[in-house]
């Protein structure tokens, strides 16, 4: 197959990361709207991760004109409700960063015991052809528990905070590659690699 490009619908150099970590070996490239010189402002109004991601794909594949993979994602606790749900990256208001977002998360859950501080990382994929048309979208989750203060300097986000099984380690102490093993994104984001390979190969045979 020939050397195709696809952007991420993220100005996040996380999520970037993480997705290219998955596209690794891929024909298909990856690649930052930033170094297409693409600017895309897309607001979130969706009421569910993938209203959003079909937002976020839609607005970069027309302002980019290729081919686009969006991810919309967060962290659902259930002793919240399912918060901070889609508001994961506005939780702690808008200018919080990721320390006051898991300390707002720590505040809520004081008190609240180990049994019931389970919660989950979701993703919604979706994928827009350049003419803007959603045609491929999926969605993953990796179940997990709230610890009780936050370890590890690895990946991003709720990461220090987010227990996955069957030991005690946080997201945030996995390498990457582990991470992406068993992480909502890594799910994801293979099963689009292997959606796109399909589709830009049947697009040039
Ligand atoms: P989005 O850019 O609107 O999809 O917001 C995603 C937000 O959810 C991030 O800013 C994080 O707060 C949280 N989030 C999503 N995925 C992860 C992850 O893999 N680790 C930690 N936090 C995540």
């Amino acid at each position: 197959m020939p050397h195709a490009s696809v952007v991420l619908a993220s100005g996040s150099v996380h999520k970037l990361a993480e997705f290219q970590r998955v596209f690794d070996g891929s024909p298909i490239a990856l690649v930052s709207p930033l170094d297409l010189g693409c600017h895309c402002a897309v607001d979130e109004t969706g009421a569910t991760f993938a209203a959003n991601a079909r937002l976020k794909a839609v607005a970069y594949a027309r302002a980019c004109r290729r081919w686009a993979l969006a991810d919309d994602s967060g962290l659902e606790v259930d002793a919240l409700n399912g918060a901070p749900g889609v508001r994961s990256n506005r939780f702690a208001g808008p200018d919080a960063t990721d320390d006051d977002r898991n300390t707002r998360v720590l505040e809520l859950l004081g008190g609240v015991c180990d049994d019931r501080r389970t919660a989950r990382y979701r993703c919604a994929v979706a994928i827009a052809n350049p003419d803007g048309v959603v045609n491929y979208e999926s969605e993953a989750t990796v179940e997990g528990v709230i610890g009780h203060a936050p370890r590890g300097d690895g990946g991003f986000g709720y990461d220090p905070l987010f227990i996955v099984g069957p030991g005690d380690t946080t997201m945030a102490e996995l390498p990457g590659i582990a991470k992406d093993v068993i992480s909502h994104r890594g799910q994801g984001g293979r099963a689009a690699r292997a959606y796109l390979e399909r589709v830009l190969a049947d697009a040039e045979s």
